[in-house]
């Protein structure tokens, strides 16, 4: 913890203390001072700033332990201040509050069919953006989970090969234009990854992989605990490795990619050219429990070709969890098992050996609330080493 003036110490100051409740989940001023070795008028600082910010919430005060007076205790905002979670999805988009902790207490998820030309897209989204900032706290920002290769430094999504309408499209700066809210746009794997790390299984691991093919296909890593975006903010754009050279045409213009024969969409579509009938995923689902349908072989495709990519990720970035998000491991009580197996086999024996591979809920809309709260952390300044 550093003292004195300067604009960027102040910054990383809050910045220390604010990651300092995070990792807590509830401090008094005097804790504070213990574990970032600030002093006790620097933490008072820090603290009425964040409060300032609507960063935090106060809880009352502690009880005396005997060695100190009774101090007032704070945690990460819930009830003072919110955030803006949105997912646009192909099919449906997703919108939520929840508070700057990333609880979703008593948070309503609102759903809309995604809407078929980008004007509508941007007027629905801002309609229920808007209601949930008029009918909460106060709003401090909105993440936005994106399908598609986003450009960071223009906030542009330069190619979205399943939702060809954003090709171009700058949808963070347009939903900021029309409800004033900050936005922090994210690609949706890594949205995946952000919840995981900040809410789910993968919290505090350094070395970490997220594949999910519930729409498209998405990969990302998180490598020395730091996610991996590239210069762009485009990397992992793993689904685009062509596996079969003769293969179905993909969405991004070339054929065969690893997204065309390994994904929910891509069983759903050789399901349904069998049956003769277009099948949603879940319709498949649906059918397969109750006994009308056997997709037997086409799962066994879609997983084995999903399994080369997670062997292939795992080859790639040495890590210690894998997850994997996709509804085809409900066609089959023994479907995650064989992906795995399949892994095992395609994947370098040392590496393969010492990673675990789990199955993820591939939760974009947690995701997208991260990325607002991330942001946050980011706008408050750099981040310092204070363990
Ligand atoms: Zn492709």
């Amino acid at each position: 913890m550093k003292s004195g003036k300067p604009r960027l110490i102040r910054q990383v100051n809050d910045r220390s203390v604010f990651e300092a409740i995070e990792e807590t989940g509830v401090s008094t001023r005097a804790e504070l001072s213990r574990i970032t070795g600030g002093s006790a008028p620097t933490m008072a600082k820090a603290v009425k700033r964040l409060r300032q910010l609507g960063f935090l919430d106060e809880m009352g005060m502690s009880v005396p332990d005997g060695a100190g007076r009774p101090g007032r205790i704070f945690r990460i905002a819930r009830n003072t201040s919110q955030v803006i979670g949105v997912v646009i999805d192909y099919r449906y988009c997703h919108v939520t509050a929840a508070g700057v902790d990333g609880g979703f207490t008593g948070k309503k998820v609102t759903a809309i069919k995604t809407p078929g030309d980008y004007r509508s897209l941007v007027r629905e989204l801002t309609q229920v953006v808007k209601k949930l900032v008029a009918s909460g706290p106060r709003t401090l920002a909105m993440g936005i989970s994106v399908p598609g290769m986003l450009d960071k430094s223009q906030d542009r999504i330069l190619l979205s090969p399943n939702m060809h309408l954003l090709d171009g499209q700058r949808v963070g700066y347009d939903l900021a234009a029309e409800t004033g809210l900050t936005p922090f746009s994210i690609h949706e794997t890594l949205a995946v990854c952000l919840a995981e790390q900040a809410y789910g299984v993968a919290k505090k691991l350094e070395h970490l992989v997220v594949i999910s093919v519930l729409e498209g296909y998405g990969c990302s890593a998180v490598v020395g605990g730091q996610l991996l975006e590239g210069r762009d903010g485009m990397a992992g754009e793993m689904g685009h490795i062509v596996v079969d050279v003769n293969g179905a045409p993909c969405g991004c213009g070339s054929r065969g990619c690893i997204e065309t024969v390994s994904t929910d969409q891509s069983l759903a579509r050789m399901v349904s050219e069998r049956v003769g009938e277009k099948l949603e995923i879940e319709e498949i689902i649906d059918r397969v429990k109750k006994g009308g349908l056997s997709v037997d072989q086409e799962l066994a495709r879609a997983l084995d070709y999903l399994a080369i990519g997670v062997a292939s990720a795992i080859n790639t970035f040495n890590p210690e969890l894998v997850l994997v998000a996709s509804r085809m491991f409900e066609l089959s009580p023994a479907a995650f098992d064989e992906m795995v197996n399949a892994v095992r086999k395609r994947a370098l024996r040392p590496l393969a050996d010492r990673c675990r591979i789990s199955p993820s809920n591939g939760d974009k809309l947690k995701g997208a609330v991260a990325a607002a709260v991330r942001g946050l952390k980011n706008s408050l300044g750099p981040t310092m080493n204070w363990r």
